[in-house]
């Protein structure tokens, strides 16, 4: 088995007595948690599991996630991931779409499983992480797996968040995720002591890939909490010795916001990476203020998902850029011809190498236009500076055309959160009869704050170009975002756009 099934058993060959996870205060060995997957795996080949079957899990963070995950790559079948902030019929298009033949739940989503049962194929049920889990587990052979695997068999099919349309499955295989983890190692300078804090969702490709896999890969401990809250996470900063720390920008953002914030002891803390969407500045700099420097990294579910990372060494000098790709990552920042741009253009972002999908579940005709010669096409618009480092600008389809001049609402955006009120920022096109489209600005104020358009609109002038100042201001109380935390775009422009 070459699968990432096999890592349990390979690390407790080596290091079965050290800790491979940390769920509220229990700990689970190595050398447990391969026992434990091998006997969930004959569990779920007693329920019918066969290779190639998708079998699918709704629930928070908690061990029976990974022990699912290798259990399921032991036996050559594909683990489906869902995501637990979906309405029921969006995670029962998820499951039917996926064909799943069993759904692994924990008890907190017990009806959410019932109800997906009720409206899809036959499919069997089996709860995860309470007493019924555990006496399964006691229940079934210890006995190792000896199915065979290869790196290029598909290990999950991972839905993107669907900010365009219906979610599509990216196919992810073993070797995608080892490549991806051993990117992580070899950027990120990861040890044997690591002790990460994994509170942004194993469900998606983020917490699972940049933390999880290459932390377990090299022998660390990852304490599992099941959601991200700020004070919680400087008490376990402080009981466990949290080495390495992985988030979106708002979930770092709220730390910063948090009573304790100036109090709290953060000197364990040795890697901080943020990605997902671009890292504002203000906040750089208030980390910076703590010696705490970010890595960022870029990247897609359908990459495994790490592309481009900037290093400590670069994150003040390449500061506002996603640094360069991964040791094991190609990337062309190309134009609509697929010819490379010039320095300082901007063209689409394409990704090649070890790490990106074989193709989208089910989707031939999406597949086919998504990769092209191994190439994937990300949608995103980025430049290249001279020394090869790669500034994301924003989605190529969010892009503002205004009398000609293309206005990427990111730029627009990164501007707005530089005023003391303004805590987040969206930045649409709306008709305008002159120029075509403008650009308009949603925003959400600080807590007690009121917005003045004129003041934020005069605030930009001598910032940013005249036609890339927004025309209008609206503040609202919330933006509409994905399950992940990334804008709706599509959605403002239908509430906004008009
Ligand atoms: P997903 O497919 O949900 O994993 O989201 C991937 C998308 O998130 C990318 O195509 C980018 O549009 C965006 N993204 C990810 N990382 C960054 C980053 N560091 N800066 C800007 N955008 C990012
Ligand atoms: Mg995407």
């Amino acid at each position: 088995n070459e699968g990432i099934g096999s890592w349990p058993a390979r690390r407790a060959r080596k290091t079965p007595h050290r800790t491979a996870l940390l769920y509220e205060g229990a700990a689970t060995t190595y050398a447990a948690l391969y026992e434990r997957t091998t006997r969930l795996a004959h569990a779920l080949r007693a329920a019918g599991v066969e290779r190639g079957d998708r079998v699918a899990y709704l629930g928070a963070n908690h061990p029976s996630f990974l022990e699912s995950l290798f259990a399921t790559g032991l036996l050559g079948a594909v683990f489906v991931p869902l995501n637990t902030r979906l309405a029921a019929p969006e995670i029962t298009y998820q499951v039917a779409d996926s064909g799943a033949r069993l759904l692994l739940h924990s008890p907190a989503y017990a009806a959410t499983a019932e109800t997906v049962r009720a409206e899809t194929m036959p499919i069997t049920l089996l709860p995860t992480g309470g007493d019924a889990y555990e006496e399964l587990l006691a229940s079934s052979s210890p006995q190792p797996i000896d199915e065979s695997v290869a790196l290029d068999d598909t290990c999950i099919i991972m839905y993107t968040s669907g900010t365009t349309g219906r979610p599509k499955g990216a196919m992810l295989s073993h070797g995608n995720l080892t490549w991806n983890a051993v990117n992580v190692l070899i950027d990120h300078d990861l040890i044997a002591e690591e002790v990460a804090l994994v509170s942004a969702p194993l469900f998606h490709t983020a917490g699972l890939n940049m933390l999880t896999l290459p932390v377990l890969l090299k022998g660390g401990t990852c304490v599992l909490v099941e959601a991200f809250d700020p004070g919680d996470t400087f008490d376990l900063i402080g009981r466990h010795g949290i080495t390495f720390m992985f988030g979106v920008p708002a979930m770092f953002d709220r730390m910063t916001r948090h009573a304790r914030w100036p109090v709290a002891d953060l000197t364990s803390l040795r890697i901080l990476t943020c990605g997902g969407s671009p890292v504002p500045t203000p906040l750089i700099a208030t980390y910076q203020e703590r010696g705490l420097t970010f890595l960022q990294g870029y990247g897609m579910t359908e990459a495994a998902p790490g592309v481009l990372f900037l290093d400590a060494e670069h994150a003040v000098s390449k500061a506002g850029t996603a640094g360069v790709p991964h040791f094991f990552s190609d990337v062309r920042v190309v134009r609509p011809d697929l010819t490379p741009v010039d320095t300082g253009e901007t063209g689409e972002v394409i990704v090649s190498g070890p790490h990106v999908m074989r193709g989208y579940w089910d989707l031939p005709a999406d597949t086919e236009v998504a990769l092209r010669d191994g190439w994937f096409r990300s949608g995103d618009a980025a430049r290249v500076d001279a020394d090869g480092y790669v500034t994301i600008v924003d989605r190529i389809k969010d892009m503002i055309i205004s009398g000609g001049e293309n206005i990427y609402p990111a730029e627009v955006e990164q501007a707005l959160l530089a005023h003391p009120d303004i805590v987040e920022a969206a930045v649409i096109g709306v008709p305008d009869d002159k120029w075509g489209e403008v650009p308009r600005a949603v925003v959400v104020a600080r807590e007690g704050a009121a917005i003045d358009p004129d003041e934020v609109r005069a605030r930009l002038v001598g910032r940013l170009a005249g036609y890339k100042i927004p025309k209008s201001v609206t503040a609202v109380a919330a933006l509409p975002r994905t399950a992940s935390g990334k804008l709706l775009k599509t959605r403002l422009r239908h509430e906004y756009g008009s």
